[in-house]
């Protein structure tokens, strides 16, 4: 098969390194790509919010399949374009992707279905909002509807608090995105991240992970896209597994269905583990990032296949092998992330730190030139391994991490601390 992946960043890049390992694939580009793809496989220049660019490319190249990876094409719909046009394309279509676009519809959905999420409402004016806040006290959770780039949730410890976030988005300080908020309970208990693959009639599991959102150690300092990630999630036994797929992933598919808007591709349940059980804190529609990177690392079968499972509705009788050991992967940001950042520091000592026995280091933010890898973004390198312990794989990650000489980047030295811990003492906290 001849595959399109669009995306460039850690979460492509992982991807790109299992699609090629497949033996479907006869042929893989990646657009954009960058420096760490480009060793996977072929690269070109495509504007992916460019639709008709995108079909054009496909058509000349004869595509068989586009994998999208980020969530903001999907949003944008390039899944239906693609569709329209005869292509294939792994990821849901614009009216599935609401899961993640609109998280008033999300909670709605929850709400008409009895999955379990955080009490909440909705508003698109500030006063009513206010008074919902002062009715139920604080700490409390105000999000921005739509896709805000990480920036949308503020979670308040204070009344005043929570009315400044709520001025600040309605007023619109986020854009578009925060034009209407959802103000929800605070949930208390262990986050995990849960991923399903969905044909949109049925959906499996994939595996858990855990991120690190905080810049710093000790889960310190200002949100980030994700400081690294680990799987599986200590949190999530069998059977909270178990509650997941059938107190929310399943029926979500099924309301999906059932509206009309079919959800097809790889759904990411932000979930709280709390005493009742599994509760949703959010949905994204694509594979998240640096999870995907511990996940592939995991996989044992053969990714394309399940991909086409997915487009094709033929799931039901999929099924998937995983290797026992545990992932982990150390993400490298450039100084200064998630604030400004150069660009443009000189990375070395990259194939040594890739012989460490386990390791495989995916680029998210790289250019090549001069035979010269370079920094081009914040997140810049997931240094990633595998161990039969998260303690094994945390030991292996680091020691390729110190094997790589760049000044201009920082690292967390604690990835994965939780499940160490848990390691050492089995007894200690699954709550
Ligand atoms: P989201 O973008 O919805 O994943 O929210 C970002 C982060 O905010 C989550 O990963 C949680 O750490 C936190 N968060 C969001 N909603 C809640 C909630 N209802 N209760 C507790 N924490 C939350």
């Amino acid at each position: 098969m001849n595959i399109l992946l669009l995306g460039s960043g850690g979460r492509e890049h992982a991807l790109a390194w299992k699609i090629a390992a497949s033996p479907l694939t006869e042929r893989l580009v990646c657009a954009p790509g960058n420096a760490g793809i480009a060793r996977e496989c072929e690269v070109t220049a495509l504007d992916l919010a460019d639709h008709a660019a995108v079909i054009a490319f496909c058509r000349a190249n004869r595509i068989d399949l586009v994998v999208v990876g980020p969530e903001a094409p999907l949003c944008a719909g390039i899944v239906d374009d693609l569709a329209a046009a005869g292509i294939k394309a792994f990821g849901p279509g614009k009216a599935a992707a609401r899961l993640e676009g609109s998280k008033g519809f999300t909670k709605d959905l929850c709400r008409a279905n009895r999955i379990p999420t955080a009490a909440y409402q909705r508003f698109t004016a500030p006063a009513p909002a206010k008074a919902y806040v002062r009715a139920r006290g604080a700490p409390i959770v105000i999000k921005a509807d739509g896709l805000a780039a990480g920036k949308g949730v503020v979670v308040a410890a204070s009344v005043a608090e929570a009315e400044g976030a709520i001025d600040m988005m309605l007023g619109g300080g986020l854009g578009e995105a925060g034009a209407e908020v959802v103000v929800e309970e605070l949930l208390e208990g262990e986050e995990a991240s849960f991923f399903a693959l969905c044909d949109g009639e049925t959906a499996i599991p994939l595996a858990s992970a855990q991120d690190h959102k905080r810049a710093f150690d000790g889960d310190r300092g200002p949100n980030t896209g994700g400081m690294g990630a680990y799987s599986p999630a200590p949190v999530m036994t069998p059977q909270i597994a178990r509650r997941a797929m059938d107190e929310i992933v399943l029926p979500t598919v099924a309301a999906m269905k059932a509206m009309g808007a079919p959800y097809q591709g790889v759904l990411y349940a932000g979930l709280m583990i709390t005493a009742a059980g599994p509760k949703l804190i959010e949905y994204n529609v694509r594979f998240g990032d640096p999870e995907c990177q511990v996940l592939m690392l995991r996989l044992m079968s053969d990714l394309v296949p399940a991909l086409l499972a997915c487009c094709d509705g033929m799931l039901g009788n999929f099924d998937l092998r995983w290797y026992p050991d545990a992932a982990l992967t150390v993400v490298m940001a450039a100084k200064g992330y998630p604030g400004g950042y150069a660009k443009g520091s000189v990375i070395e000592g990259l194939a040594a730190a890739a012989a460490v026995e386990g390791v495989e280091i995916f680029h998210a933010g790289t250019r090549a030139e001069g035979g010269r890898i370079l920094a081009n973004g914040g997140r810049v390198l997931d240094v990633s391994a595998l161990g039969k312990t998260v303690a094994e794989a945390q030991a292996r990650a680091y020691a390729a991490v110190d094997r790589i000489a760049w000044d201009g980047g920082f690292c967390r030295r604690d990835i994965g601390f939780r499940a160490v811990e848990r390691e050492k003492n089995p007894a200690v906290g699954i709550p």
